[in-house]
């Protein structure tokens, strides 16, 4: 017998993990995903900013499974009448269960220009290219424009606000510290203590024509964030969304909630209500669809996670409906929860396959109930918490958050990758800051 967990993101390794527990020794645990490694997809953002902690947030997924083998192709078809997983490749794989834990792609609802013209954020290349494009930004104080705010939108808005907020810092330190060098060169030739008035002039004079000095920013990078509901993070507690926009606005990114794009060209977003919004840089966070092993469709799962009796979708790749009727976020937290009553029901699924006579009653399966105990959003050097009905801010959000994400790869088992999540995010190790 065998059971097949197509992707290996939170979903797909939680579930795997729980299983390589459970499972009977004699049924084989097969781990499909087309990267071979794990990543820790809410902490992609932070690789804008912080490249070299792509090493932290990605794991060979052979590091993480004991006894699942990992198979290392792309799915483009599930067949649940044949019981078979069709690849790339032009392989297939058979199964006697499936997990289809694929995730969800960016979607681009078809408006004219917007898959052609932005980058979307889902993968590491993206990641690499949202860098290097703003890298290219930097350098001529350009505009970006990120079209979206979730929780992916805000989290990169906000890396890259940090960003131009410290080149703007730096570059007014440099500034001071020109202007001091002046202020002793003028004590010195004059021997009494130069006026504020004559150190301007004279730091004017002096950096005239110099072009490197001209070349500093007057402004920096701006960042304008477009969300068409009336809020950012649309779909969360109203406290947090206040929170995350006052974070947003602090480091200087161009909020504009009620901002719907109907199209983009080569360098200006267009919005349904007339208004044109030229960019150096466009990103486009606006949105989720299904796998296209899935034909784009992201099935509405019960709280049991099943699809059919013998298949299983979970994480963003369903759109997951509780036992209460609510639908839960697209989330790692959701991914992680609906994960661990998957694999129960899995298990139960295996016990009944392997010793049911035909026509035997299914067994009776684990309701997935979403109770989120809080959220947890970095805006660059800062984040915002919500625990309860409680919103805060600052080093104690910040220090949750890091705590949050190292214990999540401690539970699946990446405890060095864990620990230089926290020294990261904390400060303790600044890597390439
Ligand atoms: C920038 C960003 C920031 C985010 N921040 C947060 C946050 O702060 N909090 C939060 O709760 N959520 C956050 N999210 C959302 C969260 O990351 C997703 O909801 C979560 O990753 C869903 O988990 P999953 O297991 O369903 O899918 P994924 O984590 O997307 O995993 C899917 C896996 O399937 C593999 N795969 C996909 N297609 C194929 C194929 N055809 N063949 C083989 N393998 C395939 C992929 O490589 C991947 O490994 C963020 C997302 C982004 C992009």
């Amino acid at each position: 017998m065998r059971v097949a967990v197509l992707g290996a993101g939170y979903a797909g390794v939680t579930l795997t993990k729980k299983l390589e527990r459970t499972l009977p020794e004699d049924v084989e645990l097969v781990l499909v995903d087309d990267t071979g490694v794990h990543l820790v997809q809410h902490e992609l953002h932070r690789l804008v900013r912080k490249p070299s902690l792509a090493d932290v947030i990605t794991i060979p997924l052979t590091d993480l499974v004991d006894r699942a083998e990992v198979r290392e192709r792309r799915v483009t078809g599930v067949d649940r009448e044949e019981h078979l997983v069709r690849f790339a490749d032009g392989t297939t794989l058979s199964y006697d269960v499936a997990a289809v834990c694929l995730g969800a792609e960016t979607a681009f609802y078809d408006l004219p220009g917007v898959e052609e013209h932005a980058t979307p954020l889902k993968r590491l290349e993206h990641a690499t290219r949202v860098r290097e494009e703003f890298d290219a930004v930097r350098e001529r104080d350009g505009h970006v424009v990120v079209g979206g705010a979730g929780l992916s939108g805000v989290q990169v808005a906000g890396e890259l606000a940090q960003v131009a907020a410290d080149d703007r810092e730096a570059a007014a330190q440099a500034e001071t510290a020109e202007q001091e060098e002046v202020r002793i060169s003028l004590d010195e030739a004059d021997a009494e203590p130069a006026t504020d008035e004559a150190v301007d002039d004279e730091f004017d004079t002096e950096f005239e024509d110099f072009g490197e000095f001209d070349a500093l920013p007057e402004e920096g990078v701006t960042v304008t964030l477009l969300e068409q509901f009336d809020s950012v993070a649309p779909n969360f507690p109203e406290r947090f969304q206040r929170a995350v926009h006052d974070q947003l606005v602090e480091r200087g990114v161009d909020v504009r909630t009620g901002a719907t794009v109907e199209r983009a060209t080569a360098d200006a977003v267009h919005l349904t209500d007339g208004t044109t919004i030229e960019y150096d840089q466009f990103i486009w966070t606006g949105g989720i669809r299904g796998p296209d092993a899935m034909a784009g469709d992201r099935p509405v799962v019960r709280s049991t996670l099943s699809l059919d009796r013998t298949t299983f979708v979970v994480g963003d790749a369903a759109r997951m409906v509780d036992d209460d009727g609510e639908a839960a976020p697209a989330s790692s937290q959701s991914a992680i929860r609906a994960a661990r009553v998957a694999a129960e029901n899995i298990d139960r699924m295996v016990d009944h396959l392997r010793d049911g006579e035909a026509g035997d009653f299914d067994p009776r399966l684990d309701r997935f109930d979403f109770d989120s105990p809080g959220w947890l959003v970095s805006v660059g050097d800062g984040a915002v918490a919500q625990v309860g009905p409680t919103v805060f801010t600052g080093r104690a959000a910040l220090a949750l958050k890091a705590t949050v994400g190292g214990g999540y790869l401690s539970s699946v088992g990446a405890v060095r990758n864990a620990v230089d999540l926290v020294n990261r995010e904390l400060g303790i190790d600044p890597g390439d800051e």
